[in-house]
């Protein structure tokens, strides 16, 4: 029995922590491929005023310095609370993740645009049919209404982020 509750609650608190600094509301957790934590975090784009810092990213980047080697990570898993986009699933798949679970798809996010119609998903079935890329597991909707809470909650239009219309559309109450 895996501990994905447990893991997804730890990224799930970096979700609200993110949140409660007005930073997107996603939180990661890094586990080896032993299980163990090494790696946490939560979206720092703004904070750090990079593109790159997706909660996914931060919490590879925090395990990779905590364990000083990217082999460690090969095997691992990965939770997030939103959907990997395009970018992260492009390190998620470089790096060897062999599972990853995240909580809420990302098309529950207000500001949601894929890049080629591609996301997580795409790229593990792409992955899995090609013999000289690490299989990946994907387990998505795990704990996916606390994930849609903290998204309901934050205030997505006030960030200036969306270029595509939604304004318009009926906000989920
Ligand atoms: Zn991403």
């Amino acid at each position: 029995m895996r501990d994905d509750a447990r893991f997804m609650e730890v990224a799930l608190r970096h979700a609200a922590g993110a949140a409660s600094k007005g930073q997107t509301p996603c939180g990661a957790v890094v586990l080896d491929r032993d299980g163990r934590m090494i790696g946490e975090g939560h979206n720092t784009v703004r904070a750090d005023r990079d593109p790159s810092s997706h909660g996914e990213v931060v919490a590879i980047r925090d395990a990779w310095r905590r364990v000083g080697d990217p082999a460690i990570l090969k095997g691992g898993t990965l939770y997030s609370t939103i959907e990997p986009c395009l970018a992260c699933s492009f390190f998620i798949t470089q790096l060897g993740f062999h599972r990853v679970v995240f909580a809420a798809r990302g098309t529950d996010v207000p500001t949601h645009k894929p890049l080629l119609g591609a996301d997580l998903s795409a790229v593990a079935a792409w992955a899995n049919a090609h013999a000289d890329w690490t299989p990946l597991e994907v387990v998505g909707d795990f704990m996916r209404e606390r994930s849609l809470e903290l998204i309901a909650a934050f205030p997505w239009e006030s960030r200036g982020a969306t270029a595509s219309g939604r304004d318009a559309a009926p906000r989920k109450k």
